[in-house]
């Protein structure tokens, strides 16, 4: 009688999932340090999406960190340049029928065009019609150099266009 093995209940077998809720079709953000979160939810959501939230999670790689996901939506091209910049430690997990039929690192452009302003007040892209060129120099912390006027920002600095 001393056999009896105690099964754990669903909930305790994989808290990691458990931290924000499952979503049928969409996209999860993941991985995102911890004071980007709001950011990228606020750049990723459209006015009519459905977008959970989880800030402040316990990761064992980030020690704290931000998950966005949104019901219904895939990122286009452009969506994920954007993440790149601004969180470039993020994963991206497509879910379809709540299935991860895809996962990824935010994949890093060796050049961000017309994704951010240049941040030097007086580079030519912010006074003519011309497209902003950002290039990747260093990963980590990730840093850009304006192609136009040759200044270099970490991303962080930068404002989305
Ligand atoms: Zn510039």
């Amino acid at each position: 009688m001393g056999d009896h093995q105690p099964i754990d209940p669903p909930t305790s077998t994989n808290p990691r999932v458990r931290q924000v809720e499952a979503i049928l079709h969409g996209t999860v953000i993941d991985h995102i340090p911890g004071h980007m979160t709001l950011k990228v939810a606020n750049l990723l959501a459209r006015e009519n999406d459905q977008v959970s939230i989880g800030m402040n999670l316990r990761s064992a790689r980030m020690g704290r960190k931000g998950v966005v996901k949104i019901s219904g939506r895939e990122l286009d091209a452009r969506t994920l340049s954007r993440l790149a910049l601004i969180a470039p430690s993020a994963s991206v997990s497509i879910i379809r029928d709540t299935q991860v039929v895809q996962k990824f690192t935010v994949p890093m452009p060796k050049l961000f065009e017309d994704i951010a302003r240049c941040a030097n007040p007086n580079c030519v892209t912010n006074h003519e019609k011309w497209t902003s060129r950002l290039e990747v120099v260093s990963a980590d912390p990730l840093t850009v150099t304006c192609i136009y006027c040759e200044r270099s920002y970490p991303a962080t600095d930068l404002a989305l266009l």
